[in-house]
């Protein structure tokens, strides 16, 4: 049997996969799971997006296109960032992925290699340190402040940055703490950038999902353009996860790189699934707005819940479709509660540990599942802190 080449022992995993795997074997043997891990919209795509995506398949558009994606794709993509957030781009700086984790991939791999490093959020998406690892470079985790909506902490960042560092990765409305960072701390995320000449990641794939506050786009601040890659994509915002779609807004000098990059891997981008995205981009934002008025609704009934449980705090998320809760007045880790909970009572939720070292103590739980679901889960959770309580 072949070997395995060395740089496969540097790429990790999603333990989200890991758990919806797991869950499917308890369900296999007759348990009932009731399910809280995995952050996929529970509602369909907007008809008229499907329309759109038979209508191109039936129209023809089923060959290779252009590598770095369909110029009208690139132009709507444009407009809508101009739009929602304020971000000037042209369409030549736009590159569309089957998902926005291409884009991290390509991003990464473009930017760093062997020797360099890379502040990552800690806890955040595991798939930045991940793929940082595998691109050869060191990735230096960034705790957050959950007193500044899980903002980076940028005073450690600053301590943190070295003659090696290269790239900061960062997620606002943030997976897995569901936190939004404001815009003074952005500011401050942006000038460290200018200071140490650093390309930042800014992952914005929740930008549409906010309830409170206003999204505001690190890309979009004076002077970011050129070192931010703003990652975007479909999944989240019009419940597309299974499409594959996604989109990075560039610096002009990474277009060519990342570009590059596809015609390496995946060479382009299902066309008849960029259709589908322009309806998505182009025709009626309302399914979007009632999308985010259910999470919102999610959201309360979660969060109170929490809060009525003992042994648990819970902050009010601002976006995305996470709570992530502090269980460390429960007499169990987080890892051995979250396992404790699939296997004792039913309720697959994710340690806070599988976002990394920060995580601990706290469970992410996401909250895409009908209300009926949330409301079972919560109350099979309260029963089983109360044991818990108890018990110790
Ligand atoms: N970034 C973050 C923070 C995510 O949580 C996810 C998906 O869970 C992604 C990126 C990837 O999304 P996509 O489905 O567009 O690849």
């Amino acid at each position: 049997m072949g070997r395995l080449a060395s740089r496969m022992a540097d790429l990790g995993t999603e333990t989200a996969f890991d758990v919806l795997a797991r869950t499917r074997v308890l369900e296999a043997q007759g348990k009932r799971v009731l399910h809280l891990e995995i952050g996929e919209p529970d509602f369909p795509t907007p008809p008229h997006v499907v329309e759109a995506g038979i209508r191109a398949l039936r129209d023809g558009a089923t060959k290779y296109g252009p590598p770095a994606g369909l110029g009208q794709l690139r132009e709507a993509v444009c407009e809508r960032v101009l739009q929602d957030v304020g971000v000037r781009a042209s369409p030549d700086e736009v590159v569309i992925t089957p998902g926005a984790k291409p884009i991290l991939f390509f991003a990464i791999l473009a930017t760093v290699g062997p020797g360099d490093e890379v502040l990552c959020p800690d806890p955040g998406f595991p798939i930045y340190e991940s793929v940082v690892r595998f691109a050869g470079a060191k990735a230096v985790p960034v705790p957050l402040r959950p007193d500044l909506g899980y903002a980076l902490d940028v005073d450690a960042a600053e301590r943190l940055v070295t003659s090696k560092t290269r790239l900061i990765i960062f997620n606002s409305p943030g997976n897995p703490t569901g936190g939004m960072v404001a815009p003074r701390e952005l500011e401050r995320i942006g000038a460290l950038a200018q200071r140490h000449d650093l390309w930042v990641i800014a992952d914005e794939i929740y930008g549409r999902i906010h309830y409170e506050e206003q999204h505001t786009s690190l890309a979009a601040l004076p002077g970011m353009r050129e070192r931010v890659v703003l990652a975007d994509g479909f999944s989240k915002a019009y419940a597309m996860t299974g499409w594959r779609l996604g989109y990075g807004v560039f610096p002009r000098a990474l277009v060519e790189p990342v570009t590059r990059l596809v015609i390496n891997s995946n060479s382009c981008t299902a066309a008849f699934v960029q259709l589908a995205g322009l309806a998505a981009l182009r025709g009626p934002q309302e399914p979007v707005e009632r999308m985010v008025a259910e999470y919102r609704r999610r959201r309360d009934l979660v969060v109170s819940a929490l809060r009525a449980t003992p042994g648990i705090r819970c902050a009010l998320p601002q976006g995305a479709f996470y709570a992530f809760p502090d269980v460390r007045q429960l007499p169990l880790p987080a890892s051995a509660l979250a396992t404790h909970l699939l296997e004792e009572h039913g309720v697959a939720t994710l340690s806070g540990t599988a976002f990394g070292p920060g995580g601990d103590g706290h469970l992410r739980i996401s909250y895409v599942s009908a209300p009926e679901v949330l409301e079972e889960a919560l109350r099979r959770i309260r029963a089983a802190a109360e044991a818990l309580v108890e018990r110790a």
